[in-house]
Formats: C-alpha cells, structure tokens, sequence
C-alpha cells in the first residue's frame, strides 16, 4: 500500500478570536495576538470537495486535509445506509458512519478507533522528524498514533495512564520510533495531559496539541466527508459520544464546509452529542444554559469517572467554552447534549451487533444509547436523516482473528512523583 498520489495541500490558517490569518503554518496551535482561549481553523484552497480515488486511505480526502508530506497506512471510514438497525428503531433514512474492523465492508481500521484518522493528517502535517510528538491520550488515541508513527518510523513520546494501558496494543510489532510512559497512582487523563504538557516545553519536543491542532480536527472530519460523499447529501442529525468534543466540533466544520461547497445540501447538521453517565460535564454545562463547564471537585470527577465503563470519553478540561469549541458548535447547529448509562449504552451495542453483525466499543455504544433517547423525545423525526458516528467497532472480531502485539510502557511514573526535576532527569 504506496501513496502513488500525493500533493501538499494548499492551506492557511485564521484565528476564530479576531481573525488574524497565518500563510505559513510552523505547526502553529494558537493564534499569537492577546486575546481569550480560541481555535484556529484552516482554509483551504479548494472550496470544493474532489475525492482523489488514486490517493490512499483517508489521504482522497486530502483537498480538506492540511497534508506536507505523505504518509503510509491511512485507513478510511466506511459509510452505509443502515437496514437492521434503522428497521429496529423505526428510522427511514439512518446512515452509519463506521470506524473500525469490518472485513465484509471493506473498514480496515486495525486499531478500532477513529483516532486513526487524526494521526496521518497529524504527522503530514508536521512535515519532518526534527522533534518527537508528544501526546497524552485516555488510551486509543495513542494507540492510532503509536500504529501511524510505527509504520512511518516518526519519533512518537505517549503519556497514559494506568486505566488507558490496557489500550496499547497492535495486529503488527511496534517500532522503536514509539516510546510510552505510564502515569499510575490513581491517576487519570488530566495527569497524563499534565505531564504530556510539562514534557512537550522541553527542547527536541513538539506537543501534538489535541482539539487546537486543526489536522487533528479535519482528519476527525473526514467521518463526515465520507458519510456525505456516499449519501449525497449533509444529514439532517449527526450522533457521537464525545469526551474532548473534538470529533463534535470537527464534524460541524466538516458539514459547514460542504455546505459552502454547495452541491450537499443547505443542511445545517444538527449535533447531538453524548456523554457516559455518570460523569456528564458538557452535558450539564450545556443544559444548564452554561457556556463555562459548572464547577466540580477534584474527587468528585475521580469517583465519577472510575463509574464509567467508556474510559476514553473522560476528559476533565474539554474544549467546551474556547471559541470554536463545543458550546459553539452546538450553539451554531441548534445542538442536543445526552447522559447515556452504561446499562444503556450496553443494550444499545447488544442491539447493534443483533441488527448490523458487527461490536461496538463501549464509547460507540454510548452513541447508539442516545439514539433511542432522541426518537423518544422526538428530537428526531422518524424520516429525518440521521448520521450515527460509530467511532470504534470490529475489536472483538479483530482479537479473534488476528494476533495482537503489546506495547509495554518505557517508563513509570506515579502520579505524585510527577515534578520538573523529574521530568528533567527523565526527558531532557
Ligand atoms: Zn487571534
């Protein structure tokens, strides 16, 4: 699998605060004026869509990808029109975005997430190897990095912690480009984002930077471009469950550019975003009327999200309030916010697999939980279009037909021996 077509995209990026553009991009997160937290976002040249079929993986979407250099092993979601599940839920007209391993549809997601999507663009985008990338990750992001950075040999440091570990794992042996440290002690994602940080500001090291990164977010997006270049047309709902609420906001991008491209639709995709119950910050924060997340202590979000089966979705500082972020995008397409138990989101994968023949991951399965809440409150009408973002699936599968391979972390850290001596000593 070569990438026998590429070409750098032609891009800029511009502050979402006050609108300052930057032509040169140096791997840029924010915009350098003083202003308050927001996104830059990049403009591309191409203003409308073509899908390069010559080009591999995900990289045929690459008019609206900010592509420098090409990369190896880029997978693609799979689109389709649902029968099983739509007759189960009564809908007419629900598609299912898939990411994952799916042999009988042709998804060859090796890792079952998403983030695969986002590590190509990612490391395309950084355009050479000088620094090693660093990340933290509840798990499968650095899992879809570790499998990107493998194959292409790029210089990858991950921050996880304990819960997240279990997550590192692979169908091919890591390179020796990828090095994992694992943050225990009761640890969570925010530890491990906090060490990331602390790591990245050394020298030789460049932080992947999470929902500021904008090839992060329109690799994220090409779930949409897939979804939409298959049906047609922008749909009228769009589900996913949502821990950063980076792939919410990349898919309101994604369907806003479509919309400007013209031939999709004049749509304006309305989000529905799900959260793992008990531990629901955007969702309170959003239905409360609240553009800041509501206050809650340290301990508190610990016991709420050691009570969630989706780890991943267990972001303690999403982007909610920057501008650009989630409350904007649910603001912008007259947006929903849903609480899905575990006990739902099971009943929802177990009705999945019956209806449609493939597993979801628990974080998938929160999606479909909401789905049914939606028809029920009538948020949804039965002939809308629906797009259901199933953002991981096939693991099951994939472990019974394929040998897996673990990466084992370089270094331990405990969570109260994080200090910068000690990332001095370690890292520098
Ligand atoms: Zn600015």
């Amino acid at each position: 699998m070569g990438n026998d077509y590429f070409k750098p995209t032609e891009y800029r990026l511009r502050c979402l605060a006050c609108g300052k553009e930057f032509t040169e991009d140096n791997h840029l997160l924010v915009c350098d004026a003083d202003h308050g937290p927001a996104f830059l976002r990049a403009e591309y040249g191409e203003k409308q869509l073509t899908v390069h079929e010559e080009a591999s993986g995900m990289f045929r979407f690459g008019d609206w990808l900010p592509l420098r250099r090409p990369i190896e092993n880029s997978a693609l979601p799979v689109a389709y029109k649902s029968e099983g599940l739509a007759s189960h839920l009564g809908l007419s007209n629900l598609w299912i975005v898939f990411s994952g391993y799916w042999p009988e549809r042709s998804a060859d997601m090796r890792t079952c997430t998403f983030k695969e999507q986002e590590a190509p663009p990612v490391c395309s985008r950084l355009a050479s190897n000088d620094k090693t990338l660093v990340l933290a990750s509840a798990g499968n992001t650095s899992r879809a990095f570790a499998e990107i950075c493998s194959a292409n040999d790029i210089p990858l440091l991950m921050v996880v912690h304990e819960a997240g570990l279990g997550c590192m794992w692979s169908t091919k042996p890591f390179s020796d480009s990828v090095k994992l440290v694992a943050v225990t002690g009761d640890a969570d994602y925010f530890d491990a984002i906090h060490l990331s940080g602390m790591i990245a500001s050394l020298p030789g090291y460049v932080p992947e930077g999470g929902a500021k990164n904008v090839a992060r977010r329109d690799g994220m997006g090409t779930s949409v471009l897939a979804a939409v270049t298959t049906a047609g047309r922008i749909p009228d709902h769009y589900f996913q469950s949502v821990g950063s609420g980076t792939g919410g906001i990349s898919a309101w991008e994604a369907a806003e550019r479509l919309r400007a491209d013209g031939r999709f639709g004049n749509v304006g995709m309305k989000l529905h975003l799900v959260q793992n119950h008990p531990f629901t910050p955007m969702t309170d924060a959003w239905n409360h009327g609240s553009r800041e997340l509501l206050p809650m202590d340290e301990a508190e979000a610990r016991r709420r999200i050691s009570q969630i089966n989706a780890h991943v979705l267990s972001n303690r500082r999403p982007p909610y309030s920057v501008k650009g972020g989630v409350y904007d995008a649910l603001a912008d397409t007259g947006g929903h916010m849903y609480s899905v138990t575990n006990a739902e989101a099971q009943l929802a994968a177990w009705f999945f697999e019956e209806t449609e023949g493939i597993d979801l991951t628990p974080a998938a399965a929160v999606a479909a939980g909401a789905l049914k809440k939606a028809i029920e409150r009538k948020t949804v009408k039965t002939y809308d279009m629906v797009l259901l973002n199933v953002t991981g699936g096939g693991q099951k599968r994939l472990f019974a037909e394929h040998e897996i391979h673990r990466l084992e972390p370089h270094i331990t850290l405990r969570r109260d021996e994080i200090s910068e001596e000690a990332v001095q000593r370690l890292f520098a």
